[in-house]
């Protein structure tokens, strides 16, 4: 991508309008949707995760119809998240079954000796739900290492109607997440810097409504029963791949693993598709009370950037490979002025003109441009943001806080810098 941007005009090869474009952008015209979306690769993911991406779409849309026909979305506790619940429990009930079955079969020594009891229970173990532990290999900060970053967190939280966090996990994405770890249930949030530095202080205010709205909103899919469930069954899933390369031992494997790996899916799908809908309605839900906290103009501004999160992870891969290309010395030279990594993202961000931001939206419309699995396409939050009366913010930042964050965040920020530009991205 060239750095540096440069203003050309070419008329349009299908309608002959006159297009007047940047250099470092895709080339395409406004009056007829030429070139709006040249085949850019879709986001890469596994096969439930794709089922997943296509049941936000699929509810995104229904969804956004009914609310601009003037109906509130359905109420939250609808008959498939009572039997998405019904069949985590069940899920868990065989989990238990396993482990107790076990227990008392390695005592009672079931078909003449201990093993058949202990693969039971090894398998109940396997299934159990456990805690998250804290994210390692990024940096997490406590109450005490950012004060001003968690009152600040606290007051959105207490606008949005929920309890704040005990620690925020800063990380390479550019994205945001709020999750639990531990076996009490903490509250994490996970703020990816790439995204946290391009947006402005009142789109950071949206960003944690939206984050600590899920709390409050009890979304079903990250809750206790049916999360746990889905993790639970995704972990297993994930081990009952089949070997590559079988020898003919693991070959048999491959064979045996079939069956449950089927039923496994087939439970994940059915999940997946119970708690889609309301999941979707919400990330709307969410979305509104992002605006309510940050006024509607702060939300909508969250959008945009979300939607050109594709060029800014281009500029991020681009800056990492003349990192880490440029040899050792290169490498070493980049992470010594590590910080720099996010001046030139927040540069580029703010240069990103108006017509690139509008073919994203459009090129968003056809495919669906998605945050992540989870989330409905970006176009129809920001449509979705836009009908009605219009949110004046609950809170304001203060320029001072907005000074001691960055100051609280600098060490991190730097640490996350060094770690892409040596690991590079997705790492
Ligand atoms: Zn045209
Ligand atoms: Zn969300």
């Amino acid at each position: 991508m060239p750095a540096v941007a440069r203003e050309t005009t070419q008329p349009c090869p299908e309608c002959g309008a006159e297009i007047r474009g940047d250099s470092r952008f895709t080339v395409w015209c406004a009056a007829c949707d030429w070139n709006v979306d040249p085949g850019e690769p879709q986001p890469a993911g596994g096969r439930l995760e794709r089922v997943e991406r296509a049941l936000a779409r699929r509810h995104g849309e229904q969804l956004l119809a009914e609310m601009l026909s003037g109906r509130e979305p359905q109420p939250r506790r609808d008959a498939n998240a009572v039997l998405a619940t019904a069949l985590a429990l069940a899920v868990h009930g065989v989990t238990l079954a396993l482990v107790v079955g076990g227990i008392w079969g390695v005592m009672a020594d079931w078909g003449g000796s201990p093993w058949i009891g202990f693969v039971l229970f090894a398998l109940g173990l396997g299934l159990a739900p456990r805690p998250d532990p804290l994210p390692t290999g990024t940096p997490v900060l406590f109450r005490t290492d950012a004060p001003e970053l968690f009152a600040l967190v606290d007051e959105v939280a207490a606008a949005v109607g929920t309890r704040s966090v005990h620690a925020i996990a800063v990380d390479g994405s550019i994205n945001a997440a709020v999750t639990t770890y531990g076996v009490r249930g903490r509250r994490l949030l996970v703020l990816g810097i790439p995204l946290w530095e391009v947006l402005s202080p009142e789109e950071r205010i949206a960003l944690l409504g939206h984050e600590l709205a899920h709390y409050a909103n009890g979304d079903i899919r990250n809750g206790l029963v049916v999360g746990s469930a889905v993790r639970s069954l995704a972990l297993c899933h994930h081990a009952l791949q089949p070997i590559e390369h079988p020898s003919a031992i693991e070959t048999v494997v491959n064979v045996v693993y079939v069956v449950p790996r089927l039923l496994i899916r087939g439970l994940l799908v059915l999940l997946l598709r119970l708690t889609s809908r309301a999941g979707t309605r919400a990330e709307y839900l969410a979305d509104r009370l992002a605006a309510r906290t940050a006024s509607t103009q702060a939300a909508v501004g969250l959008m945009d950037r979300l939607l050109i999160a594709g060029p800014i992870a281009v500029l991020l891969r681009s800056e990492v490979n003349r990192a880490t290309l440029g040899g050792p010395r290169a490498a070493r030279e980049a992470a010594s002025r590590a910080d720099e990594l996010w001046d030139r993202l927040a540069a580029y961000a703010a240069s990103v003109p108006e017509h690139e931001y509008e073919r994203q939206r459009r090129a968003g419309a056809r495919r669906g441009h998605q945050v992540d699995a989870t989330h409905p396409p970006t176009h129809l939050r920001r449509t979705c943001l836009l009908t009605g009366t219009p949110a004046t913010a609950a809170l304001t930042p203060d320029p001072d806080r907005t000074a001691r964050m960055a100051e609280e965040l600098a060490p991190s920020r730097t640490k996350v810098a060094q770690t892409l530009l040596r690991d590079g991205l997705g790492a």
